[in-house]
Parts: structure tokens; sequence; C-alpha cells
């Protein structure tokens, strides 16, 4: 009986092995088994033999028991192969589910352990493995994920094509992934144009191509998916539309209407007693990207001033070596503000507040002046009234 259920307990899912005794010893579990069946297949013909050859002695690490390592001490067979010609004279059996060739660990330990690499990888998952009494090294780990066979794909339908740092600021690849599954593709080494549009071309069916803005991309899919739609996907939209939003706010800071007076009065009023240590309430005239570039710009200069390279103060300041250059290039931080789009034709134009010339502008810097913005300015609505002109005239627009 007792045999039956340890036979049960270690080797339920095993066929052909039977235990012979388990026994403690010191920090060990040893299970002491041997194989049963009656012939095993020659693993380079096929040809089932029952001709044996020699017998020995297999130990394989096994999962722990009760918070001990367990070895399983397996005597098994050699046989010779019975086909004449055949490459292999003699072989080892493998008993399936249990062993495998050259392995040194049971096959329920060696997943276990291939799945703690997938999720940990080395140090981390080296932690884990000795708490769960499977010693392994940070090194073996990465091992076991190199020996992993890579799961079969099929080319996606719906495409999504990024970048990610190797080393950021220096080497860059590019991750493929199935949009529509979320699983990882394919990592190229590189982000450009023509290893790219190869991927594409070797794996046609690509229907939708998900993408960042950059032009490499772009003309990637344009030579190796023709056919394909591109489309921005949402983490950059967002991003994008996010710093374009803060780039404008920042710029036109200077229209934005300050904080009623009253109402911080009273907000300060219902706040008194309360002991709050209330900071004078003025315009903003910083945002988190302006406040970025004019820090960044700062330690770019001081840097060039103490005469470093400009690759080293990239490397010390983990920014691109293009960034430092526009920093470098530079005397204010403002001048980078601006926006490289100012002045660009854009699909947007149409529904923009109609721009000004430089005449009317100046015929409305007297409105402007007097604290109401017109809308012939551009500038925030407000009511225009007649104002005579330094050459005598009115204001055109209100003039209507
Ligand atoms: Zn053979």
């Amino acid at each position: 009986m007792a045999d039956v259920l340890l036979q049960d307990l270690w080797f339920h899912q095993v066929e052909g092995v039977v235990v012979e005794s388990v026994i403690p010893d010191g920090e060990l579990v040893v299970v002491r088994a041997r194989t049963a069946a009656g012939q095993a297949a020659c693993p380079a013909c096929g040809t089932a033999s029952a001709r044996v050859h020699s017998r020995y002695v297999r130990r394989l690490a096994d999962s722990s028991v009760g918070g001990r390592p367990a070895l399983i001490e397996l005597r098994v067979r050699r046989f010779r192969c019975s086909q004449q010609g055949c490459s292999q004279a003699t072989f080892a059996e493998q008993v399936a589910g249990l062993t495998f060739r050259h392995g040194r660990r049971s096959a329920g330990l060696q997943t276990v352990l291939e799945r703690v690499a997938v999720m940990l990888a080395g140090r981390a998952g080296s932690r884990l493995a000795h708490t769960l009494a499977a010693k392994v090294s940070r090194s073996t780990l990465l091992r076991l994920i190199r020996r992993l066979q890579a799961p079969e794909t099929s080319t996606p339908r719906v495409l999504g094509v990024d970048d990610f740092a190797l080393r950021k600021g220096h080497n860059y690849g590019t991750i493929l992934l199935d949009i529509e599954t979320h699983q990882p593709v394919d990592l190229l080494p590189d982000r450009t144009t023509a290893t790219v549009a190869r991927w594409l071309a070797e794996h046609p069916g690509v229907e939708v191509i998900c993408r960042d803005r950059s032009t490499a991309y772009a003309e990637a899919g344009r030579l190796g998916a023709p056919d394909a739609v591109h489309v921005a996907d949402r983490w950059h939209i967002w991003s994008n539309l996010a710093e374009a939003v803060e780039k404008t706010v920042v710029q036109h800071r200077a229209l934005l209407r300050e904080p009623q007076d009253t109402t911080i009065a009273a907000a300060a009023e219902a706040l008194e007693g309360l002991d709050l240590d209330l900071a004078p309430a003025g315009p903003r005239t910083t945002g988190r990207l302006s406040d970025r570039v004019r820090e960044q710009h700062e330690a770019v200069r001081a840097l060039l001033g103490q005469g470093i390279a400009m690759r080293e103060i990239g490397r010390r300041l983990g920014l691109a070596r293009n960034t430092v250059r526009r920093y470098a290039h530079v005397a204010s931080a403002d001048e980078l503000l601006v926006g490289r789009w100012t002045g660009r034709t854009s699909i947007l134009d149409p529904y923009k507040p109609p721009r000004p010339s430089n005449g009317t502008r100046r015929r409305h810097r007297g409105v402007r002046e007097g604290g109401r913005l017109c809308p012939g300015c551009g500038g925030l609505p407000g009511r225009c009234e007649p104002v005579p002109l330094p050459s005598g005239g009115r204001c055109a627009r209100s003039a209507r």
C-alpha cells in the first residue's frame, strides 16, 4: 500500500518507473527507483530494442519535499540497437516525463526552473529558486532561457512596430507585436528602414501597421508592405498630444488670464485659522517641459564650459547626442521652446483662428494694451470697441 502511494506521489504522470525506497538523508530526501519497461526505442533509428548492454545509476535533482531538496537515484539501462548499420550502436533509455538526454534534473524540476527563469530572469529567479530549495545560479537560469524553443508565431494581421533601447542613447532595436493578441512576434537588431522593410517583405499578410511617427518605420512600411494601412498607436498619439499641448500652453502663457484675486482671497479667508503656509498666487510661467528643457540646457552649458566633450555630457546626463548638440547650439533654452513646427503649414490650418497681418496687429495694439483682446488679433475672445489709431483711422474689424 505504502509503495503504491509513493509511486503515485512521485511518478503519477510517469510510466515504467518503480519506486524502491524513499530515505531522508541529512538535508536531502533520496528516492531510489528503477526503470521497468521491457524495451526502449533507439533515438537514431527509432527501432525498439530489448538487448540490455549495461546498467547504471542516474542522479536527478527533483522538486523539494517538505522544504528539503529531493534527489532521485534512478537505475537505468543502456541498450544495443538491433538495427544493422544504425549509427547508434548503444543508447541509454529515457523515461518520458522524467528524464531527458544529459539532464541532471527531473523534467518536472526543469520545467519549474524554466518558468522561474522566464518570469524573473537571472538574479531574482536564482533567489526564488533557492527559496524553493532548488539551488541554481543566475547563469544557469539564463542558459535555460536561451535553450527554450521560440514559440511558433504566424504573421499578424495588425502589426505593432516600436523601438526599444538596448543601451539608451546608443543602441536601439525594433520590437514587433501582434496587436490583436498582444504577443511579441520578433525582435530586430536595429531600427533602420532596411531591416524593418526586409522583415515585412519576408512576412507577407500584414494589413495594418501600428507605429510611432518616425520616418524610418513609415518608409519601411511603404517598401515592405505597400498595401498596409498605417495608423499611429494610441500611446504615441497621447504622448504627442500631451507634448504639443504643453508646448503650446508654455508658448502662449502670456495670454492666460491670471486667477481671480477674489477667489484666492475667499479661499485664503476660508482657510484662515488652519495655520497653513500659503504661498502667494501668481501667474504660471513654467511648465514641466519647459522646466526640464531649462534644467538640461543649463547642465549641458555648464559641462561644456568645463571643456567636457558632447559624447561624455550625453553619457553623464543620459541624453542622446543630438539632444546635447541642440542644447549646445543655442544660448537660451527659450529658443528651444518656440517649437520646430512654428511657421510650417499644417492640415489643421483651416480650423485655426485667422492670423492677422502685421498691419492689423499694429492697429489692434491699442485694444490689447487696453486689457481687452480683439478677435481680429487671434487672442482670447473679447469685446472689440472702435478705438482711435495713431494714423487717425479706426479698428478695421470693429468698424465693420
Ligand atoms: Zn538505432
